[in-house]
């Protein structure tokens, strides 16, 4: 009954509870939580420290070729930005690229994560071609861990309605789940050739030329798609009142929807974009930075469950790249990073400053996206026979964040310059520890692949 790891008098801090207790770890697992647990291997002292699982971050892009350029974070990088931030595990999207099989697509993406991973990573596919061979691949790539899928309603990167249609239809026969990138393309298409023609075309223009109503809208198509087919659906990085809106009512009506945000939305509004030029570029994601208003229902959506997980879609380019775009709003690659700095921040912005409880935070950051993608309970949370992946958080600890002491190849980071409170100290991986003070104790490669089973 020796345990490889103690970790003693911390505060354990899950979805639905926070209490005092001691943790033994062995195998890589936590296998007993109680007060006063004989002495392990190896012991380490967390008074005054919270004990979190570690963020569960289902939406990333390392790697990923975007036109002819590749994101700069790969796997090696951009697990160890997530490390240090307290991340240990990620989702990350496999592109299939056209005349790939989604086999295919994964292995291609295997190839890049296997000998460069810090942390424990699974994969969803990106679908580039739903046709009648590729969607009869389904079930088989579903029964061999591979359950989600996702598809993109902008003009860039979509397949059609028809297209989506049937894949809702198909993954609902092997109980996949479809994630759905929500803008209404030929709305967002007019608006930004009108901007462009009226001589309108730094990036200061870019939240105008992105619409919330073309969101909302997409939202609202998407939900009633799945309604007709009965089909499960996961809205990735939504960041406006009416979509939220939309996906209130559905959940009201009881289709099975899933809304995810991302800590720019939580965190920055579309004022940031009136610097213009290469610091506006910067925080270009799509959708775009939003109003306020879009903020505080957010806010709001993460308190009622509405909101159900928060995922970085973590899309590293450099300054340099970004600047592609200075005199073509159109032309800023989409994306950023963040994966280093997500957590702390969402923690101050939301527990810190009273607008979400702890448990909530460890709900959307761990324990609900781990349910939604089939990782739970092995990933997502503090219980015998979970994985002793923890993250012990000093909720007292003022710091100004710095990108220059992050991990991450963009060079950058949205949260430059935040004041923080609370602190990741340490972060541990299948009891192993990975990180400290920002510090990567880790090594390229010992990240596992996870196939993930969703229970439906
Ligand atoms: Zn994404």
């Amino acid at each position: 009954m020796d345990y490889a790891l103690v970790i003693r008098h911390g505060t354990v801090v899950t979805a639905s509870d926070t209490f005092q207790a001691d943790l033994g770890i062995r195998d890589g697992r936590i296998a007993a939580i109680a007060a006063g647990l004989p002495r392990g291997q190896q012991e380490i002292d967390a008074s005054g420290l919270q004990v979190l699982p570690g963020g569960v971050d289902v939406h990333t892009h390392l790697d990923a070729p975007v036109g002819d350029v590749v994101t700069v974070d790969d796997f090696e990088s951009g697990t160890a930005a997530a490390a240090c931030g307290g991340i240990t595990t990620i989702c990350d999207y496999a592109w299939q690229q056209p005349g790939q099989t989604i086999a295919q697509a994964i292995d291609t993406w295997q190839a890049k994560a296997r000998s460069r991973a810090h942390i424990d990573y699974g994969f969803h596919v990106i679908l580039s071609d739903a046709g009648p061979e590729r969607l009869a691949e389904l079930p088989a790539m579903v029964a061999a861990g591979y359950p989600s899928y996702k598809v993109f309603l902008i003009s860039e990167f979509g397949i059609g309605d028809p297209a989506i249609l049937r894949l809702l239809a198909a993954a609902r026969a092997c109980g996949a789940i479809v994630n759905v990138h929500c803008e209404n393309g030929a709305m967002l298409d007019f608006v930004a050739q009108r901007l462009l023609a009226q001589g309108k075309r730094d990036p200061r223009y870019y939240a105008e030329s992105r619409p919330a109503l073309a969101e909302t809208e997409a939202t609202e198509r998407i939900i009633r798609y799945a309604e007709l087919l009965d089909a499960e659906i996961y809205i990735v990085h939504l960041s406006c009142q009416g979509a939220l809106e939309a996906v209130r009512a559905a959940r009201r009506r009881g289709l099975r929807v899933w809304a995810e945000t991302r800590p720019i939305y939580l965190a920055l509004t579309e004022e940031r974009y009136q610097v213009g030029g290469v610091e506006a570029a910067k925080l270009v994601g799509a959708p775009p930075l939003r109003s306020p208003a879009d903020q505080a229902a957010l806010w709001e959506g993460l308190r009622s469950g509405d909101i159900v997980a928060i995922g970085s879609d973590n899309t590293s380019w450099t300054p340099e790249q970004k600047a592609a775009g200075r005199d073509d709003f159109t032309r800023v690659p989409y994306g950023v990073p963040g994966l280093e700095t997500e957590l702390r921040v969402i923690y101050s912005e939301g527990v810190s400053k009273g607008r979400i409880s702890a448990n909530t935070f460890v709900a959307v950051f761990a324990t609900n996206p781990a349910r939604i993608f089939g990782l739970y309970p092995r990933k997502g949370t503090i219980a015998v026979g979970s994985d002793a992946d923890l993250v012990l958080f000093d909720p007292r600890r003022t710091e100004r964040l710095d990108e220059r002491r992050l991990h991450s190849r963009a060079g950058y980071d949205p949260f430059h310059g935040f004041e923080v409170a609370g602190w990741p100290v340490l972060t541990l991986s299948r009891g192993e520890v990975i990180a400290r003070e920002g510090e990567l104790l880790s090594r390229p490669g010992r990240g596992q692949l996870l196939l993930r089973h969703r229970k439906s």
